[in-house]
């Protein structure tokens, strides 16, 4: 795949699932916004817009570069067992959702990465935006700990942009303000992260901020002990947010990008 292609299958999917659950939540919100969409969707673009020219900008190459450098010259443990594409694949896409469930985890228990990753937590609702509401340190970090994970497992260039467009949807998917069916959702939940599911992450009680870490994958939270089905004073009861970074000015630009160097009063 030419890297124009690239570039434009991973633009033309983000775009078509944000416009889907956009409108999605517009027609039909599980919660009511307390905050609202207005003053909070200029700051969250605003950073995805940082983000982006973060990424393409300082690390051109990226990990799907890397995972070419791996191959040519061998490195990592499925080049070394010389797995078929097959199995290679498929086993990629799970390794690196493992790797980013656990750095999620470090994420919340190191402080200092703590202070990087609550802005994402520091949104008083969630939508889709709040999907791509991540400090541009937490993005660089991430993709270093992402291009590491894909040198040491060997994984395939296709396997990384499988999983970089996927969790990229599933990101704005389990984030979006929508309910699936009642009948559907408790299913669903064991094939992927659902907006149900989630939201309990993002709960104002510390242990369940603690609890439903996956993105993309549900079966590491049941497996580590980390799963919670839902917020123990039900879905429409819970606070969104964090104790810390309240007030609605927070939601501005300038704000969100100097949260992680400040104490909350
Ligand atoms: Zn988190
Ligand atoms: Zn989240």
């Amino acid at each position: 795949m030419s890297p124009s292609t690239e570039v434009a299958v991973r633009i033309g999917a983000a775009a078509a699932v944000f416009t889907v659950m956009a409108f999605w939540e517009w027609f039909a919100p599980r919660r009511r916004l307390t905050a609202g969409r207005r003053p909070r969707w200029p700051g969250n673009l605003g950073i995805l817009a940082i983000d982006i020219i973060a990424v393409r900008l300082l690390v051109p190459t990226a990990a799907v570069g890397v995972a070419l450098i791996a191959a040519e010259r061998g490195w990592g443990l499925f080049n070394i067992l010389a797995l078929p594409a097959w199995a290679a694949i498929p086993l990629g896409v799970i390794a690196l959702d493992l790797v980013i469930y656990g750095q999620h985890v470090v994420f919340h228990y190191v402080p200092a990465l703590w202070r990087l990753h609550r802005m994402h937590h520091a949104d008083l609702d969630i939508d889709v935006t709040t999907g791509v509401r991540f400090h541009p340190l937490e993005i660089l970090l991430s993709l270093a700990i992402k291009m590491a994970a894909v040198v040491a497992l060997g994984a395939p260039a296709v396997a990384v942009l499988i999983f970089e467009v996927l969790l990229n949807a599933t990101s704005m998917f389990n984030h979006s303000n929508v309910a699936l069916p009642p009948r559907l959702e408790p299913v669903a939940r064991w094939i992927v992260v659902t907006p149900q599911m989630h939201q309990v992450h993002h709960s104002i009680e510390r242990a369940e901020t603690d609890s439903n870490f996956g993105f993309n994958l549900p079966w590491w939270d049941r497996l580590f002990g980390t799963y919670r089905a839902k917020p123990a004073v039900g879905e429409q009861g819970m606070t969104i947010g964090l104790p810390i970074f309240r007030d609605i000015a927070e939601s501005r630009i300038i704000r969100l990008l100097t949260q992680p160097f400040r104490n909350a009063r």
